[in-house]
């Protein structure tokens, strides 16, 4: 259990014209008003910090663009929030875990079949991370979740729902703090420090006959048994390509998705329609394949990256090291989310 948590502190109530909520199922929405929102990447607060980087991700080892130009095209820039143990961050900062900004803790996600109240996952500001694509006049986003599990998976319901953070209130309001023993998930407070990487899709977004080049192509293997502990290894070029080359492996915003199953996109709750890829919450930042890669140089002191260690630290796991993709609808009011989970 956390113990940073307070209870029902400072829940000064805020105006509730600036905020706008929306969550998955209940989909309540009270509209989100324009307000004199100051130019994007202006610091709002004292408390509104941006979040600080400092972990860098190891360069693909094979420029995989020049010998495939094809992908050019399908390259997408995954911003890796690398979250990390740190307590008492202030309510308005990104973060994993914790306590949130709520302007309105009246209105905090609630779950009706297990009536208890959401806990925060994932709050991000437009000043650390602009790519979530902001509704306008919000610039707080925030994941939250009933913390059991639902839809009979080993994963919990998620809410997200877009804030905005007004000039005029100081960021002294949050959510009040709902935790029990018994949750099943429960979120080690973290920092997050973002970092672009630009990925590649996963071989079976590709097209066919790309992937059978891909597949066939041993040039992609020998550079990458230089990362690796026993080169002798017969590497196949697809798990080259699957660990160290495509998808940036763990919790992220954008990029391609680094789907543990096959590719299985989410539904709008409003439409129906297709949502576009937001963003994942993933229970390891990389594992016992993918750790040469994505396992920062930060966490590697010898310069190689010689374990697995030290990938989960917000401590939650969703079955089987599975990880939340996390869908948004920008043509429905609102951008509502939606979900869906894998697990190996
Ligand atoms: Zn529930
Ligand atoms: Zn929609």
């Amino acid at each position: 259990m956390r113990s940073n948590v307070s209870e029902k502190t400072l829940v000064d109530c805020m105006d509730r014209r600036s905020i706008l909520y929306l969550a998955v199922g209940a989909s309540v929405l009270t509209g989100c008003e324009e307000q004199d929102v100051k130019n994007e990447g202006e610091i709002r607060s004292d408390t509104m910090k941006r979040s600080p980087n400092g972990f860098t991700t190891r360069p693909s080892p094979v420029d995989i663009e020049s010998n495939y130009p094809e992908l050019a095209p399908l390259r997408r820039t995954a911003v890796r929030l690398h979250p990390r143990k740190k307590s008492d961050l202030p309510v308005d900062s990104s973060k994993i875990g914790g306590v949130f900004f709520a302007n309105d803790p009246a209105e905090w996600p609630f779950c009706r079949t297990h009536k208890t109240h959401h806990i925060g996952i994932l709050q991000l500001t437009k000043y650390d991370v602009p790519e979530l694509g902001f509704p306008d006049g919000c610039d707080i986003f925030q994941l939250t979740f009933c913390p059991f599990d639902h839809d009979d998976v080993y994963c919990p319901d998620v809410s997200g729902r877009w804030l905005s953070l007004s000039d005029d209130h100081i960021q002294q309001s949050s959510n009040p703090s709902f935790e029990e023993p018994e949750y099943k998930y429960i979120p080690n407070e973290c920092a997050i420090h973002p970092e672009r990487v630009e990925d590649y899709p996963q071989m079976d977004e590709l097209p066919e006959d790309l992937q059978a080049r891909i597949g066939a192509d041993r040039s992609l293997v020998g550079p990458v048994e230089e990362w690796l502990e026993r080169p002798d290894d017969e590497w196949a070029p697809e798990t080259a390509y699957s660990y160290f080359l495509s998808a940036a492996d763990g919790t992220k915003v954008g990029g391609n998705v680094n789907w543990i199953q096959v590719p299985q996109s989410s539904r709008c709750p409003k439409c129906s329609g297709w949502t576009e890829d937001l963003l994942t919450i993933a229970s390891w930042e990389w594992d016992g394949g993918t750790f040469h890669r994505w396992k920062p140089i930060e966490d590697c002191p010898q310069g190689v990256a010689v374990s697995s260690d030290g990938a989960d630290d917000h401590g939650m796991m969703f079955g089987d090291a599975g990880a939340i993709y996390v869908g948004v609808c920008r043509k429905c009011e609102g951008f509502p989310i939606a979900r869906t989970f894998q697990c190996s």
